[in-house]
């Protein structure tokens, strides 16, 4: 899983270095799709349910599942890419929200404390916490920010399936919910609005937008839950080095 999360983490690192004005969001695909298959790994997502496409590319508005599409990318949208990999048998899954030249304050704060929300849950996911813990640890950390957290769509027990038991949800109550257990591989991927965190699916029956029209961001992580600290088999290491490179 570890393999398939690098696979998946470098993938993003070859989308981020492409990400600029005037690109579009089917152009990013065809890099994912391309640097998964040249891994000898099949992309996760394609055919999912009957998804088109090998990334879910989400701008703006858009919470996830966003169809690639002759969409121009231009300067201030952000872009969330969602990508997973399967090799040997098992499922890579991560997302990281990138801005696209310069955004506005409001936005590069959102993408900020969305990111942060994932490690403060992360922080929670180890052996003999509670999904509660986990969820309220995301929760508090954005609603003191004054953003809201998507209910409907959660996080995912992963492994040979993308999508397994248990559904890791970005809010909850500390001490509730269920124990985790040593050993078990979880997708953690706060969705976090600007503004209400009440979402609408559109017309294509995939992309999932908020109803008030406001910014919402999303990254994740899989990890394992072990004694004492969860272990991040995804990683946005390659990201950071491509972002740190645009910025020189
Ligand atoms: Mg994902
Ligand atoms: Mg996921």
């Amino acid at each position: 899983m570890r393999e398939s999360n690098m696979i998946v983490a470098r993938a993003l690192a070859e989308v981020a270095k492409e990400i600029r004005e005037g690109v579009t969001t089917l152009y990013l695909d065809s890099v994912a799709e391309e640097y998964i298959r040249d891994c000898g790994a099949y992309p996760s997502f394609l055919g999912y349910e009957g998804f088109p496409n090998s990334i879910c590319v989400s701008v703006n508005d858009q919470v996830v599942h966003g169809i690639p599409s002759d969409y121009v990318l231009k300067e201030g949208d952000i872009v969330s890419v969602d990508c997973g990999a399967l090799k040997n048998g098992f499922h890579g899954d991560s997302c990281y929200t990138f801005p696209v030249g310069e955004i506005s304050d409001e936005a590069r704060r959102l993408l900020e404390v969305t990111k942060v929300s994932l490690y403060k849950g992360i922080e929670k996911a180890f052996e003999g916490s509670r999904l509660g813990d986990l969820g309220n640890a995301i929760q508090s950390c954005c609603e003191s920010f004054g953003y809201s957290v998507v209910r409907e769509m959660v996080g995912h027990g992963i492994g040979r399936s993308m999508h397994e038991e248990p559904k890791v949800r970005n809010y909850g109550r500390r001490g509730f919910g269920e124990i985790l257990k040593n050993g078990m591989v979880i997708a953690i991927e706060p969705m976090v609005n600007l503004g209400s965190r009440n979402i609408r699916v559109e017309s294509d029956g995939w992309t999932v937008r908020t109803v008030d029209g406001s910014l919402s961001a999303h990254y994740e992580h899989t990890v394992v839950v072990r004694k004492g600290k969860a272990d991040i088999l995804s990683s946005f290491e390659f990201i950071d080095q491509v972002l740190g490179k645009n910025i020189s």
